[in-house]
């Protein structure tokens, strides 16, 4: 619709960032533009209000972005799923594999309550979000160190999906997508 419009038309594309043939979505015109940001988020609030959520959880370093408004507006907390090294205190670590190599994120073992539980005992309730699923790899690492810490991923949110990366086969929570890219 119109308000789908507006956001994907705020994403400019960069060719050759950060290595040749690669086109990157540049979400940095969508931030900066008032009204696309507001219909996105928007749209997010009007879609989580309806969950039964405890946190947010956003991935390094724009999913912080999109998940701290989100989280403000739902009025539940956020928990930054960090690269390596970053985090403060002790922390569960997750690796993925890359095209070439790995990498490696981190979340702070109490994030979510005490073993991701509530004060009750239950398990807390996690929305996990990023800008952008491509292969997937990210996410689904972010979304084993919920479930390490012992708190329950209810959803993995992003802006935009690459379609024909597949990265959502295989994912252990529902995924929904804002924009779908093929
Ligand atoms: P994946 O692990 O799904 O292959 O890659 C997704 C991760 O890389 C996300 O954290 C996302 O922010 C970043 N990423 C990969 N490609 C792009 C892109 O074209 N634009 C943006 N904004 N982020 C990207």
């Amino acid at each position: 619709p119109e308000d789908k419009t507006i956001i994907l038309d705020s994403i400019r594309d960069i060719p050759d960032f950060p290595k040749p043939g690669i086109v990157f979505k540049d979400i940095t015109t969508l931030l900066n533009n008032p009204r696309a940001l507001s219909t996105l988020m928007n749209h997010l609030t009007e879609r989580y209000l309806g969950y039964d959520l405890d946190y947010i959880a956003g991935i390094d370093a724009r999913g912080f972005i999109f998940g701290s408004i989100l989280a403000d507006r739902l009025g539940v907390g956020f928990v930054p799923v960090r690269k390596k090294g970053k985090l403060p205190y002790t922390t569960v670590a997750e690796k993925y594999s890359l095209e070439y190599g790995f990498d490696e994120v981190e979340i702070h073992i109490d994030a979510f309550g005490e073993n991701g539980c509530s004060l009750e005992g239950e398990k807390s309730k996690v929305l996990l979000i990023d800008d952008l699923i491509a292969t997937g790899g990210t996410a689904k690492a972010a979304a084993n160190l919920i479930d390490k810490v012992g708190a329950h991923c209810v959803e993995a949110c992003f802006i935009m999906e690459l379609g024909f990366l597949k990265g959502r086969e295989g994912f252990s929570a529902p995924v929904y997508s804002v924009l779908e890219i093929d």
